[in-house]
């Protein structure tokens, strides 16, 4: 039966969970939100299902990959449809796609308490609330058996989530239900904590003292390439902030299997990759020159080029490769900072407002270290100008 005695081997992927025929496998969670396995021995027959079923711990299947991937640059023609996605609109064409065939999509939304979640979705509307990055662990709950019944019932499936996520749904399906299950993943930095997610809503709406009535983790009213949350109050007034995206980018609060990732690679275990085309203005210094955003898509199997065949004509797309594409979380996982077991100790001891003031980019240290920087960095310009003189 399923054991974890090291975090990192653990991508809460719930495959394991969903398997166990004895339901004897509960995803619990830990101080910081994250899921893990456990088991009630009492309900266990030591059928190692849970075990094999593992694609995190035991490798994952490409076989039904191209040798060569095909890869494009993307940007949806519709410019509301680029306005409201994260990248290039590359997520709400392929779930146009497979609406328009009478298919079920499965995304991640927040709910109403800003919790992000994995969503069952039959319309068009209901897709609408998959647009844009939660950069934080969504809970799959029971979405997982929810897909096998759908395929079961002969439905076409689309699954868009992390490259775990979709690696651990593949894994946990039968193969013989695999021909109507299509893969959607992203290329993935990490999921921050379910915990300090919901924690930092709460101290948005008290700090402001207002009612959240909208959400978005990188708002693209400031650019594709800046990163500003946003919060939208129910008086529909708005701000922004940069708060939680510094700890997100200083990497003291992924999941830590996040640091151990199988997935930072060009070998996936999805139909379709989609992510942000960083650098595109390498490539071309036109295709994204407006800062409107640009998918990058990857073509992984046949299934994959079927769907990027349906969706062509509502893009102006530009044929890429590896070497264009190619950014950090293709390469290497990310480094979890080496004080994030002080920061979860902290965190559970002191609470929220103590860890955004210790470790965040807000309160007097923050500004002390900031303004060091900024003396250092003046004077080396300095120091150099002399030298060049
Ligand atoms: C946690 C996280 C880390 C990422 N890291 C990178 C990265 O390092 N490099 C990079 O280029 N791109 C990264 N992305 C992907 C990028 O931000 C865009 O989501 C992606 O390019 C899709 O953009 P879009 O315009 O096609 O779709 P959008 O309309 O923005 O749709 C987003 C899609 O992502 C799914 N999604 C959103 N949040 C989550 C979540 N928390 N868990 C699972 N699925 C989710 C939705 O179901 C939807 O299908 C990351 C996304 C997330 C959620
Ligand atoms: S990675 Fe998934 S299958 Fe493996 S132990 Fe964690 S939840 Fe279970
Ligand atoms: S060994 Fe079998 S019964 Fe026991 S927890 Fe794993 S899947 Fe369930
Ligand atoms: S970085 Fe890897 S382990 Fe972490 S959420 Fe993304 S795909 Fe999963």
């Amino acid at each position: 039966m399923i054991l974890i005695t090291n975090k990192s081997d653990c991508c809460g992927c719930t495959a394991c969970a969903m398997i166990c025929n004895s339901e004897a496998i509960t995803m619990t969670d830990d101080a910081m939100g994250f899921k893990y396995p456990v088991v009630d021995e009492s309900k266990c027959t030591n059928c190692g299902l849970c075990d094999r079923v593992c694609a995190f711990q035991n490798g994952y299947d490409t076989s039904s990959n191209f040798n060569e991937q095909l890869i494009y640059a993307a940007r949806h023609k519709d410019a509301n449809e680029l306005f409201l996605s994260q990248s290039g609109g590359a997520s709400a064409a392929i779930c146009k796609s497979v609406i328009n065939q009478s298919g079920v999509v499965y995304g991640c939304v927040l709910d109403d308490t800003f919790t992000a979640i994995h969503k069952r979705c039959t319309t068009l509307e209901e897709c609408e609330d998959l647009r844009g990055s939660k950069y934080v662990q969504s809970d799959l709950n029971n979405v997982f058996s929810y897909i096998r019944d759908d395929l079961k019932a002969g439905k076409l499936v689309l699954f868009t989530g992390t490259s775990c996520q979709t690696s651990g749904l593949k894994s946990y399906i039968p193969k013989k239900l695999h021909e109507n299950l299509i893969l959607c993943d992203i290329i993935c930095h990490g999921v921050p904590s379910p915990k300090i997610w919901s924690d930092y809503t709460h101290y948005i709406s008290n700090k402001y003292n207002k009612e959240i009535k909208g959400i978005k983790f990188r708002d693209k009213v400031k650019g594709w390439k800046s990163h500003v949350e946003s919060f939208t109050f129910t008086d529909n007034t708005k701000i922004f902030s940069t708060s939680y995206t510094s700890l997100f980018y200083s990497h003291i609060m992924l999941r830590p299997s996040c640091g151990e990732c199988r997935y930072t690679n060009y070998s996936r275990a999805s139909d379709i990759t989609i992510a942000d085309f960083w650098g595109i203005e390498k490539v071309s210094d036109t295709f994204a020159a407006d800062n409107k955003g640009c998918s990058v898509i990857m073509i992984n199997t046949v299934k994959g080029e079927t769907i990027l065949n349906s969706i062509s004509s509502e893009f102006n797309v530009l044929k890429s490769n590896k070497q264009e594409c190619v950014q950090p979380n293709l390469c290497r996982p990310s480094v979890i900072n080496s004080k994030s077991d002080k920061f979860e100790h902290d965190f559970e001891k002191h609470g929220f407002e103590y860890i955004l003031n210790h470790y965040g980019n807000i309160g007097w240290r923050y500004q002390c270290k900031r303004a060091v920087r900024l003396i250092y960095r003046i004077t080396l310009k300095r120091i150099i100008a002399v030298i060049k003189k």
